[in-house]
């Protein structure tokens, strides 16, 4: 099976090797607290900062999935008002969750073809980054002036985009993923990185009432320790992998090549279209098409008998479109397999 499902999605052929070596390695068994562990952690936090440019002074936490994020943020950062401005389906998710937890929640629902800019004097302002359910980004250029006209602290879900796309993390103060989308790997991890900003607010916040609290969170990692047993397996995992990938300025440069490539291809030989049409808003990593619900179940029944997994529509636009995630964990050989089943099934 060849899937381009945006999440959770195609993992890393490596990863059948790393599985058996993780559990040749004896890592699979080893207390959370000892040496190996702790080296485990410090090494992959490493490798974070050399792979993806994480800067020093940010805070890496391995936490299990963007969900417990969007709660972490809202029990320890925010103590009384967020600022959401949204576009869709997940930023929408975020600020539902974030107001059950009892923060007063302020919404900007914008229209997916808009360039989100607007700043927040609030004290936390949060941003989907990368809104998976519509296929949608916020540039760096955008972010730069989002940040500039902003005094609040800026979240950011990176989702669907984190291990993709270059950053710059000093434009946020909060920034995490679950690792089965961009990062190419199993479910049940998720990385929440913060600024000196954002770990001086949880300190005046002083927010120690779960076990996911930040700051219990922050203690442990200033030990390379977790504040709950982990997911070892998916440390390791990440670990080999963030060995074998490229720096990420390189990864970056290759996905919005091969993003482009894939827009202009459907816009060009195909029926399909792109559902955003205002080209600066559109992710590289998360392509949403459009057409009738039935012709799009069509082409999601044949191409499962091709072996071909691709992405349904989410939200809103659940029936009207499908998704195909432009992850680093697929080859240029597979988009190639997949823009020939497209013709061929176009030309059938
Ligand atoms: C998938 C996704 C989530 C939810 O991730 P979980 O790991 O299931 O919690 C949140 N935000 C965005 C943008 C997503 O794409």
């Amino acid at each position: 099976m060849l899937s381009f499902y945006p999440g959770p999605s195609q993992v890393y052929p490596q990863i059948a090797q790393y599985l058996q070596d993780a559990y040749v390695s004896g890592m699979l068994s080893v207390n959370h607290r000892s040496a190996p562990a702790m080296e485990l952690v410090a090494e992959t936090c490493q490798l974070l900062r050399e792979k993806l440019s994480v800067p020093q002074d940010y805070g890496i936490y391995f936490v299990s999935s963007a969900t417990e994020c969007w709660e972490i943020i809202a029990q320890s950062l925010i103590r009384k008002q967020s600022e959401h401005i949204y576009t869709g389906a997940f930023g929408e998710k975020w600020a539902d969750y974030t107001q059950k937890l009892g923060v007063e929640v302020v919404r900007h629902s914008l229209n997916p073809e808009e360039e989100i800019l607007l700043g927040s004097q609030c004290e936390m302002l949060c941003l989907t980054q990368n809104e998976t359910s519509n296929g949608t980004q916020i540039s760096m250029i955008s972010l730069r002036a989002i940040r500039q006209s902003s005094s609040a602290l800026l979240a950011l879900d990176a989702t669907s985009s984190m291990a993709g796309i270059d950053f710059d993390w000093s434009l946020g103060d909060v920034w995490f993923a679950s690792v089965q989308k961009c990062f190419g790997l199993p479910a049940g991890m998720a990385l929440l990185i913060c600024s000196p900003q954002a770990l001086e607010k949880a300190r005046q916040v002083n927010e120690r009432n779960h076990y996911n609290s930040l700051l219990f969170i922050h203690e442990n990692a200033a030990k390379y320790q977790t504040h709950y047993t982990p997911n070892v397996l998916n440390i390791y995992l990440l670990n080999r992998v963030l060995k074998q990938v490229r720096p990420i300025v390189a990864v970056a440069s290759t996905l919005a090549e091969r993003a482009a490539e894939l827009y202009q291809f459907f816009e060009e030989r195909t029926s399909w279209k792109p559902l955003i049409q205002n080209p600066s808003v559109r992710s590289d990593t998360v392509l949403a098409l459009t057409g009738t619900s039935g012709q799009i179940k069509g082409l999601k029944q044949a191409a499962t008998q091709q072996k071909i997994s691709i992405g349904n529509g989410y939200g809103a636009w659940k029936e009207s479109t499908f998704r195909i995630a432009n992850f680093p964990a697929l080859t240029n050989q597979d988009f190639e397999e997949l823009r020939r089943f497209i013709i061929t099934y176009e030309n059938q």
